[in-house]
């Protein structure tokens, strides 16, 4: 039997599971060996009879919970998706403010009418089994994950900074044109984006296991930059981090 996948969204844009939607030369040999029983974003069907759950956005909301508490309960895998669920991804820059002042910010006089809480990424509310980081993810990294799942082999995700696939792929360093960027630092597999088209890496995929802080620290020096230029950059994606260090 087929194994029974599904697709889950908090607080996102959605664009992680566009991701999977966009895999349209594979989308058809995926179907063939999962069924997927639940994807608001792409069928009106759904299920709560599942194998594996692909879960996609932050918990910002009390309600949140209990449906995440729900869906560990009925799969065997679950495994969140993108930065906005690995990290708390852009969600996340709202716990570097006061909570009432975003609030009324962003909701104005409406603002009693919605429940909100501190972002949190979803392995801070329940205990999950694997992660595929990056805003959004790599479908080619999807792939790969969903095959390693489906042989019963531990997916792998890099755990080399982004400079080795930037090197691979000739590019000129962002810092020789005086700009930041955090590849020396974030987990690898993107195939460096964003060094590869004139934009410094923005950490969206994490930091790696242990980074090398003091090198870093040397070549942001070098740039006349200091730490906390870093530090602002990596809160665009991945504040979390600066969390769970405290
Ligand atoms: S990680 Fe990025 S692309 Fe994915 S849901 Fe969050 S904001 Fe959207
Ligand atoms: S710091 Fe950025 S631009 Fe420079 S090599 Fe590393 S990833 Fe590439
Ligand atoms: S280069 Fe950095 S910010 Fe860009 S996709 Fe890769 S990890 Fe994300």
């Amino acid at each position: 039997m087929k194994p029974r996948v599904a697709f889950f969204d908090f607080a996102s844009c959605e664009g992680c599971q566009l991701a999977v939607i966009n895999l349209e030369n594979e989308l058809l040999d995926l179907v063939s060996h999962i069924d997927i029983v639940n994807f608001r974003e792409a069928m009106t069907e759904a299920s709560d009879d599942y194998d594996i759950a692909f879960i996609e956005g932050s918990v910002t909301r009390e309600a949140d919970i209990p449906r995440l508490k729900k869906i560990r309960e009925n799969a065997k895998l679950v495994v969140p998706i993108g930065a906005c669920a690995c990290t708390g991804g852009v969600n996340f820059r709202k716990n570097f403010y006061e909570l009432g002042e975003i609030r009324n910010y962003v909701y104005g006089e409406s603002a009693k009418y919605f429940d909100t809480f501190a972002t949190r990424p979803v392995k801070a509310v329940i205990p999950v089994d694997f992660e595929i980081p990056g805003c959004p993810i790599n479908p080619k990294e999807f792939l790969s994950v969903v095959k390693s799942l489906l042989i019963g082999r531990k997916p792998e995700i890099p755990n080399h900074p982004v400079c080795v696939e930037c090197k691979l792929a000739g590019n000129v360093c962002m810092y020789d044109k005086g700009e930041v960027c955090l590849g020396a630092v974030t987990r690898a597999g993107c195939g460096a984006w964003c060094p590869s088209n004139g934009s410094g890496c923005e950490g969206c995929r994490g930091l790696v296991d242990e980074p090398n802080k003091n090198s870093e620290k040397e070549v942001l020096t070098k740039a006349g930059l200091t730490v906390e230029d870093a530090v602002q950059k990596f809160r665009i994606f991945a504040g979390y981090f600066e969390e769970v260090k405290k």
